[in-house]
């Protein structure tokens, strides 16, 4: 078995996000880099996710730059020789008030400068491009884009794994990182249970985990698990991997074909998180389900698809992605402590997310930061102001409001 080693850059973490962050960093002509994961690459959070990918969105920056990923994602068989296992269903956006009808007529023209097809329909051809559709009396219109799909997160990662190693990259899996080590007031290394890694830069990828991990050296940041979680039913006659992605604001869920069943996730109203300042950078954190809040869902989801509340339920994912008190990520250097760079808090978009993820850390690392990039500052958290009570109660409604609430008819 290989030994670690030296590295000019340790990346921390082998889920969706640090092998994103290992492969930009690659790509952008650094060199020497390591990536160190606990256990095996994607098996924590990243092996958990929906997979969703959405292209609509509420500003025309953030339209194209999902437009990008999703072609990324595509195309990452073609370009890094591992498929993304990609499956373009295209989505309904489906709006049952007058509110979110309102605001998904915005998010089109908004998608129309972008140069992302769209177009709005109503409850009946909605239910045309998505037969499992079947009570669509209370739907007041739909946002259909043909282009948008899923991925494996899993597969994902392993792309960019690929095209990490493609250049250079040396990936570690099964090695615990216990602490940071500090020199004269700067990161130089890491302790891990193999042996100590001396290297001048180390970035915090380590998802659930990254707040812990900070504070082995006195950095506190607010990176709070929020439990997430969604269920997939038995086997139906209508749904399969080709069906639309579901999203319904009104009834905080989403929904997609998963094999021949369906997969049904949400976002809770009184949230579950785990407090961040008592988790150790080597705690299991263990698996929960809620099973209240997955009725919650399949209640949900039952207004346009009634024949959810009979099926029977084969499986359940969930898992304490890191959200931060303000849901922006938690991205690059921190200027209190040189040598120790964040890729962390990532709100639940950490698969979808990713590329840009990768991309910002090497920005952060650049001379040339925009304001977007400095807006997802660790430093905005240092030194600590703020108690840990709030950053969580904070983090929590992050998750909780995922989907912006609006009015629930009655
Ligand atoms: C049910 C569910 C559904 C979701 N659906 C979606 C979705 O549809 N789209 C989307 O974009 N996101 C979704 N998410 C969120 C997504 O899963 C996360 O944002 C993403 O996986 C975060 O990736 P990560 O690499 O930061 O974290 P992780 O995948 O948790 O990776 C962190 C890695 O760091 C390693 N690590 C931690 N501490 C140490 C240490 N001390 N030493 C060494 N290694 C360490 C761990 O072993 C782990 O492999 C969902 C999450 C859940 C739970």
């Amino acid at each position: 078995m290989s030994s670690v080693r030296d590295s000019r850059i340790t990346v921390v973490g082998g889920g969706a996000v640090g092998a994103s962050v290992a492969y930009a960093l690659a790509v952008a002509g650094h060199d020497d880099i390591q990536l160190v994961d606990a256990a095996d690459p994607a098996a924590a959070t990243t092996a958990q996710a929906a997979g969703l990918v959405g292209q609509p969105r509420s500003t025309v920056e953030a339209t194209r730059a999902s437009m990008e990923a999703a072609e990324f994602y595509r195309r990452m068989e073609a370009d890094l020789g591992v498929s993304s296992d990609w499956r373009e269903t295209g989505s309904l956006r489906v709006a049952l008030s007058d509110e979110t009808a309102a605001e998904y007529r915005a998010m089109a023209d908004i998608a129309e400068s972008a140069g992302l097809e769209v177009e709005i329909v109503d409850g009946a051809r909605a239910q045309e491009l998505c037969p499992g559709l079947t009570d669509v009396s209370d739907v007041r219109l739909a946002l259909w884009c043909p282009t948008d799909g899923f991925v494996q997160p899993n597969s994902v990662t392993a792309g960019y794994l690929a095209g990490a190693r493609q250049r250079g990259v040396r990936v570690m899996p099964h090695t615990q990182v216990r602490e940071l080590r500090i020199t004269d007031g700067r990161v130089t290394g890491v302790v891990t249970d193999k042996g100590e890694i001396t290297s001048e830069l180390v970035v915090n990828a380590a998802g659930p985990w990254a707040g812990a991990l900070a504070r082995t050296a006195g950095i506190e940041l607010p990176v709070v698990p929020v439990l997430v979680q969604y269920l997939i039913t038995a086997d139906t006659d209508v749904w399969s991997s080709a069906s639309p992605c579901l999203r319904i604001p009104e009834v905080q869920v989403y929904a997609r074909g998963e094999g021949r069943g369906l997969l049904v996730g949400g976002f809770e109203n009184n949230g579950t998180s785990i407090a961040p300042e008592t988790l150790d950078s080597d705690s299991t954190i263990a698996r929960h389900e809620n099973w209240e809040v997955l009725g919650e869902f399949v209640e949900g989801l039952s207004r346009v698809v009634p024949e959810i509340t009979d099926l029977g339920i084969r499986t359940v994912f969930t898992g304490w992605p890191g959200f931060t008190p303000d849901g922006n990520f938690l991205i690059g250097p921190v200027s209190t402590l040189p040598g120790l760079v964040m890729a962390a808090g990532c709100n639940a978009h950490g698969v979808q997310g990713s590329l840009h993820i990768g991309r910002h850390v090497v920005e952060s690392l650049s001379g040339d930061v925009s304001p977007a990039v400095a807006a997802m500052s660790p430093d905005r958290f240092i030194p600590r102001t703020w108690s840990w009570e709030d950053a969580r109660r904070s983090a929590q409604a992050i998750c909780e409001n995922y989907y912006p609430r609006v009015p629930q008819r009655a």
